[in-house]
């Protein structure tokens, strides 16, 4: 029998946290498929490539077989959702199998949990490849993200507004906490509180054990961890789209990539989720969103950093306080690089911000401009071929930009900041039809693209370019 090399699943949140979890094996999906592999991040985790292909590994993902001493869970959480609070969310479709190599493995889109509300815990295929692709390519940029090892087709459907294939992502992440999970164990009582801060300190960070308050230390490593992984969303375009505290790691890692997507011209207010009228989680807002979540966040230590509330709120909210600035730090810093700069001042942050003014007045690709920059300088496209052709103030611009910047490698210092490819909206949508359908071939050359996401390669130029129509992109919550 083909086995795991090395394998040796651990249980700590089922055994540690059973307050705030529940057991729950998988049904399974006898029918299900293998479509998508991830072998470098089963190698990883230490699966050797035979176990990947062999029947036995199908069984396991596919929730038919449990692993040996694996000890099944749902995840409990509450979370607010577009700023009002529900006390009862939960992994309503994900199974926690246990940890390998201290990552936790979660089978999503699995069936019912104890936490399925009126929802058939399933997920609809489509979704499920759309999160493989999207957070592989975040992890090619080295954006702390969850991992996906596995994509299945279950060969059974899903009834969403129509009849749809369903599917399972294999999850892997450094844990599953999220601000929500603190939200529930607040709603327990302070003792299952207290195990959950000290369970997320040990695992996620070990060194603030020994720090004089852990529990503030706590809080300002995961606003610094959070302001840190927004500031590179900014950087990429990327718009979450579903900002809930339950949709927030405290390890700081991009989770649930529902309805997120990718800006192409640069416009703040983009939004692209169906749901989102307001724009509460537009372009804009993620970083003042990221603070109201870690406010809830604080809100939920009150009781672990100091006896007297009135002294813990006050720490927390110095702490808090802190979180903008440090976010703008990091931003200026991301978008520093970006441009090639070499170091942030007052004068290069103004050059940051005029060389967003000038994308945002002239409707320009976002992603495009970098690259063209980058060809601009070292002379291979004129201004007049470039994405700033129609722009007035981009040769001024272009001007004090250049006294700032040293010009050896410039450009390709701009190359290997910025992405030629990103899973641009409208190739994923293709790509996902045909997927759906039953060919593969075109979301496996994205893959495959987005895994080298700063080469140029001939004869795939299209994949670097935005859509021909402007029209607005939607994107869907449902998985
Ligand atoms: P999400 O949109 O992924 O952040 O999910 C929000 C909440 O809805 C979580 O508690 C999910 O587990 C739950 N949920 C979403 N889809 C389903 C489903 N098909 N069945 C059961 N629960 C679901
Ligand atoms: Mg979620």
């Amino acid at each position: 029998m083909k086995n795991i090399k090395n394998l040796n699943i651990m249980n700590s949140y089922a055994e540690e946290l059973h307050e705030i979890s529940e057991k729950c094996p998988p049904e399974g999906f006898k029918q299900a498929e293998m479509i998508l592999k991830n072998y470098s991040l089963a190698e990883e985790l230490g699966f050797d490539r035979d176990y990947v292909d062999s029947s036995d590994c199908l069984d396991v993902f596919a929730g038919n077989k449990l692993l040996k001493d694996s000890i099944p869970i749902a995840q409990g959480y509450s979370g607010h959702q577009f700023g009002h609070f529900n006390p009862q969310l939960g992994d309503g479709r994900a199974i926690l199998l246990g940890e390998i190599n201290k990552m936790d493995i979660q089978l999503k889109g699995i069936g019912q949990t104890p936490y399925s509300r009126r929802g058939d815990g399933r997920s609809a295929l489509s979704p499920v490849l759309r999160e493989y692709v999207i957070s592989e390519f975040m992890h090619a940029l080295k954006i702390p993200t969850t991992r996906s090892l596995f994509a299945l087709k279950t060969n059974e459907n899903v009834l969403r507004e129509t009849v749809l294939p369903g599917g399972i992502l294999t999850r892997v992440a450094k844990s599953h906490i999220r601000i929500g999970t603190f939200e529930y164990a607040r709603t327990k009582n302070n003792e299952v509180l207290k195990t959950l801060a000290d369970y997320s300190i040990d695992r996620h960070y070990p060194d603030l054990k020994h720090t004089d308050n852990k529990y503030l230390s706590f809080f300002a490593a995961v606003c610094d961890k959070q302001a840190s992984l927004i500031s590179k969303w900014m950087g990429l375009g990327f718009v979450h789209g579903v900002m809930n505290t339950d949709n927030m790691t405290i390890s700081g890692e991009t989770i649930d990539y529902g309805p997120c997507a990718f800006m192409n011209t640069y416009d703040p207010k983009t939004v692209f989720s169906s749901i989102d009228h307001n724009g509460r989680y537009s372009y804009q807002n993620q970083p003042a969103i990221l603070i109201w979540n870690l406010a809830k966040f604080a809100e939920t230590l009150i009781p672990l950093v100091d006896e007297d509330t009135d002294i813990s709120v006050k720490k927390l909210t110095e702490v808090l306080q802190l979180a903008m600035p440090s976010y703008q730090e990091y931003f200026y810093k991301e978008f520093g690089e970006k441009l090639g700069l070499e170091n942030i001042d007052n004068d290069n942050s103004k050059i940051i911000d005029d060389y967003l003014k000038i994308l945002h007045s002239e409707s320009i690709d976002f992603t495009l401009s970098f690259r063209n920059l980058a060809k601009i300088v070292d002379q291979s496209l004129t201004i007049d071929d470039s994405v700033f052709n129609k722009s007035k103030d981009f040769p001024k611009w272009y001007k004090s930009w250049k006294k700032e910047i040293n010009t050896v490698n410039v450009s390709e210092k701009i190359n290997l900041k910025n992405p030629c490819f990103i899973p641009r909206n409208h190739l994923i949508e293709d790509a996902l039809i045909n997927a759906v359908d039953g060919s593969m071939k075109e979301i496996n050359l994205i893959s495959e693209l987005l895994k080298e996401p700063f080469t140029e390669k001939k004869g795939f130029e299209k994949y670097t370019l935005a859509p021909s129509s402007n029209e607005p992109y939607i994107t869907y919550c449902g998985t």
